[in-house]
């Protein structure tokens, strides 16, 4: 028997197993990648950004997945010059990719005054919004920097309400892995530190790592819904995803995963559930909903990394 032929027969056992709501809805991703142009945590200069951006695009290509990348544009004026930053910019939208507001200056709404909040928007807008004008692509997405949604009910919904006058659909999440914390870790690596742990481990308990957070997100998917609700990925444009996105996405890809727009995701009646303040820490939304719904997820977000990456993460990062 040949391979398409075995794998056929497979994919045709594996749908009539009792899981079969996973065959019959398909699973689906979308990807939405923040703090463009690039986040890392030691210096990094605007060849090397360039170096990170290409090989993230390259990977989105390759598996004809589209992205959107959420900006702050503070970072524009960094090293490097405003002209080299924006063209940076300019390579996301030249791929097909679309760009959202992350706000000037990363700032959360938990240490920020509602007023401030609005002000980092509208600063944050202007280049992006007139690169996706001329590039023909909608400017539509915003992404609460650490995902924090508000200390009160009053307060997010203000904020909300600001956010769509001002033509924005907030972007949630539903999947996560510590990339941030991952690629802390990384990026001191790259200087040429020793954090306790060579790269090519680290990249294999990242690795390992995405595929506990899928596990468990898709679990409280169906703990909530009943079905593989579309799930939104969240990750970072740094080092470590440059060089491990093309896995990542191999990765999904062998669970079954379609990629889709964030639009597409968002149609889900699922988006629809209310998802409160998030205060202080801004979990995945599958536990904001499920805070709101009164249910008990029989799962609470992926576990910790090992303590061999908690250990390199204090010695290099705190
Ligand atoms: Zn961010």
């Amino acid at each position: 028997m040949t391979d398409p032929m075995n794998r056929t027969l497979s994919i045709i056992l594996f749908c009539l197993m009792p899981i079969a709501a996973y065959c019959a809805e398909g699973k689906k991703l979308a990807i939405t990648i923040d703090d463009l142009p690039v986040a890392s945590a030691t210096p990094v200069s605007v060849d090397e950004k360039r170096e990170i951006t290409e090989k993230i695009l390259s990977a989105l290509r390759d598996r004809d997945a589209q992205a959107v990348g959420f900006v702050n544009e503070d970072k524009l004026l960094e090293d490097g010059g405003i002209d080299a930053n924006v063209a940076l910019l300019e390579a996301w939208l030249d791929d097909g990719m679309e760009l959202g507001n992350h706000t000037f200056g990363h700032v959360g709404m938990h240490e920020t005054e509602l007023s401030a909040m609005k002000a980092a928007v509208l600063k944050g807008e202007p280049i992006s919004r007139w690169l996706s004008e001329r590039a023909d692509r909608p400017y539509r997405y915003f992404r609460h920097p650490f995902t924090q949604t508000g200390d009160s009910i009053e307060e997010q919904f203000a904020f909300e309400s600001f956010l769509a006058a001002h033509g924005y659909t907030v972007a949630p999440f539903t999947i996560e892995h510590t990339d941030y914390l991952f690629s802390c870790i990384y990026d001191h690596l790259a200087a040429g530190e020793d954090p306790g742990m060579d790269r090519t481990a680290l990249v294999a308990e990242y690795m390992q790592h995405l595929g506990d957070a899928i596990d468990a997100f898709e679990t409280m998917s169906d703990d909530l819904f009943g079905r593989p609700i579309p799930q939104i990925w969240l990750i970072h444009a740094n080092r470590i995803n440059a060089a491990t996105l093309s896995d990542s996405l191999e990765l999904f890809k062998s669970r079954g995963y379609e990629f889709v727009t964030l639009k597409e995701a968002l149609e889900d009646p699922a988006y629809a559930t209310m998802a409160g303040p998030s205060k202080r820490y801004g979990p995945s939304w599958l536990l904001r909903w499920a805070r709101s719904m009164r249910i008990r997820p029989s799962v609470f977000g992926q576990p910790d990394p090992s303590e061999t990456v908690m250990n390199a993460f204090r010695n290099s990062c705190q």
